[in-house]
């Protein structure tokens, strides 16, 4: 099987702005963004999206989460607050098959979403 645009950022072939990365997860700027900050964190392992996930993913997933919380901080969004997203399937706009998390802030989110 053909491996993942994320897999291929994370492999250094194609290039991204990453803010972060450790044996499990990788965070870089998203490359058309939604808000002044908009980063993406992805677990390393290609899970095409959180409906495929298992039981067996859980110590990753909440790594993921948690990490998540300690990018957006570092990104300046402590105080103002952020949103954590993971669209799932063609109704939540999912474009990448590689589970990603979308942390969005730095203005006034709306909500419901669009
Ligand atoms: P989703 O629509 O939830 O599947 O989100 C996929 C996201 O990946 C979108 O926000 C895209 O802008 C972003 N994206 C696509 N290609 C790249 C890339 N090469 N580098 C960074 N972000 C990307």
């Amino acid at each position: 099987m053909s491996r993942t645009l994320f897999e291929k950022i994370a492999a250094r072939e194609i290039n991204a702005d990453i803010v972060y990365e450790d044996n499990q997860v990788l965070a870089f700027k998203d490359i058309n963004p939604q808000a002044p900050v908009h980063i993406l964190i992805v677990p390393k392992k290609p899970i095409p999206r959180i409906a495929e996930a298992g039981p067996w993913d859980n110590q990753m997933l909440g790594h993921l989460l948690t990490k998540a919380a300690e990018v957006a901080h570092q990104a300046g969004l402590g105080n103002s607050g952020y949103r954590l997203v993971i669209n799932n399937g063609p109704d939540a706009g999912e474009s990448v098959p590689h589970l990603h998390c979308h942390i969005l802030g730095g203005r006034q989110l709306e909500w419901p979403p669009g």
